[in-house]
């Protein structure tokens, strides 16, 4: 017998080579050689004259979105002053603009080589898929991204800068800004990676307890303090009377071992990432309770971003960077392109995940656990405006559950770390009057919530934690 094959012993897995002479599945073959020709096509797809005029326009449209989110601003604006008149006007004030422009003169770049961390879940989608589509490299950057085990890592790499840039939960720069769970640090989000794209999933054994009000004594998941999910999750029971801290646990779970959690029912249920929500279905040990889309749609989640310090040093690589991820960011919005960017993903370096799981949530078309087959497009989405009105929002769930303590200069810090603020700024110093817009209103759980009155929101909750 071969010494290199011992099938008889029981304490030695046996590794049989794949043809191609490497260590790994057939169906892991199989699986990256379908994500490399989603890659390819998506590739001949992103260099089409179409799609460059597309994520040109995208990029663009984002940008003076960002200056007008009030459509009826944008177009007195336009009136006012021209056409003409606006697009130089905008063009000298905007940071993208002449991010645009730069990336077009492929002015010098600082930092070539760059390490970006990411957890692997579905909101990191652009900033994933722009390694193998190539986007990266097109700017000049040679990047290597990093999966991470777990968020407290994802922040203590970007502390002590082994990460140049990362995947972040959308709280996590207001919370390294403020000091909170670290040294005060300034990060900054540079876009939103993904809105939606969350759920609540239960455990299979809780069918039947569709109403909060029966989760008293539950053991929820959530993947990090400083999460949306913990926002939302606390927010949602609180709707339905129950007091976060005290008629239910929270704990902290990295997401890829929440549905092995739920399985051994160290928890009831989850408010996660996808696709661990699909992954649960798929396995049969969970189902979806409720898409985070329902309590508040287009709501953010993750962002993309770096710290202050790296943007002050590295202003042309940061520059490729943004067009890099907004370039995908355009490309991951377009339906047309979900079920092939769900293969590119899919592999072990990545998602590591079946294929099927992760084209149930790009699609929308998925099967919650309990029979029925949904149709929800927009399930997770790749809208990349970082609103200042979001950051606001986050710090008045923070202050609600206690994780602020005092008053909160709103504006300040909303500013300070999503980086709408300069373009509004160099709008004022060219006496230009900065629309007032980057605070758009949002509707949560049917509530509206105004940013301009923030620190009565924050109070007006009967169930928060006490002063
Ligand atoms: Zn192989
Ligand atoms: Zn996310």
């Amino acid at each position: 017998m071969s010494h290199d094959f011992d099938p008889y012993n029981a304490d030695r897995p046996l590794m049989l080579q794949c043809s191609c002479g490497r260590d790994h599945t057939v169906a892991e073959h199989q699986q990256e050689a379908a994500a490399s020709q989603a890659a390819a096509e998506l590739r001949t797809r992103s260099e089409s004259s179409a799609f460059e005029a597309y994520s040109n326009a995208f990029i663009e449209a984002t940008l003076v979105k960002a200056l007008f989110p009030q459509d009826a601003v944008r177009r007195r604006f336009l009136r006012a002053v021209g056409k003409g008149a606006a697009m130089s006007a905008i063009a000298s004030v905007l940071p993208v603009a002449s991010l645009q422009a730069m990336a077009q003169e492929k002015g010098a770049l600082e930092k070539k080589d760059l390490k970006i961390g990411f957890i692997p879940i579905t909101c990191a989608t652009p900033l994933i898929m722009a390694h193998p589509l190539g986007f990266y490299r097109k700017e000049g950057l040679n990047v290597e991204v990093v999966k991470t085990a777990g968020w407290a890592l994802i922040r203590d790499k970007m502390l002590n800068k082994e990460y140049d840039a990362t995947h972040f939960l959308s709280p996590m720069p207001l919370a390294i800004s403020l000091g909170l769970g670290s040294n005060a640090t300034p990060m900054n989000v540079a876009t939103i990676q993904n809105t939606n794209g969350q759920a609540i999933t239960l455990a299979l054994k809780h069918k039947d307890k569709r109403d909060p009000k029966d989760w008293k004594g539950f053991k929820f998941a959530v993947p990090f303090d400083y999460s949306m999910h913990n926002f939302l999750l606390r927010y949602y029971v609180a709707e339905h009377g129950l007091n976060p801290d005290t008629d239910i646990q929270i704990r902290v779970v990295p997401p890829p071992e929440m549905v092995a959690n739920l399985r051994a029912g160290n928890i009831d249920g989850f408010l996660g990432p996808d696709p661990f929500n699909q992954r649960a279905v798929y396995e049969e040990v969970g189902f979806i309770h409720v898409l985070t889309k329902e309590l508040w749609n287009g709501h953010p989640c993750c962002a993309f971003g770096t710290s202050a310090e790296f943007i002050q040093k590295n202003p042309n690589t940061f520059a490729a960077l943004y067009r890099s991820v907004l370039t995908a960011a355009a490309m991951a919005r377009k339906p047309e392109n979900r079920e092939l960017i769900a293969k590119v993903i899919a592999p072990q370096a990545y998602l590591n995940q079946p294929e099927v799981v992760i084209q149930q949530v790009l699609t929308g078309k998925f099967a919650d656990g309990l029979g029925s087959i949904r149709n929800v497009p927009d399930r997770a989405d790749f809208d990349p405006m970082p609103w200042q009105s979001m950051a606001v929002w986050m710090l008045t769930q923070m202050q609600r559950w206690g994780y602020i303590k005092g008053d909160v200069n709103y504006k300040q810090i909303a500013e300070q770390v999503f980086l709408l603020t300069d373009a509004r700024k160099h709008m004022k110093a060219l006496d230009m009057k900065a629309p007032e817009g980057a605070y758009p209103k949002f509707k949560i759980m049917g509530r509206e919530f105004d940013p301009a009155k923030a620190a009565d929101y924050a109070r007006s909750f009967p169930i928060r934690k006490a002063a």
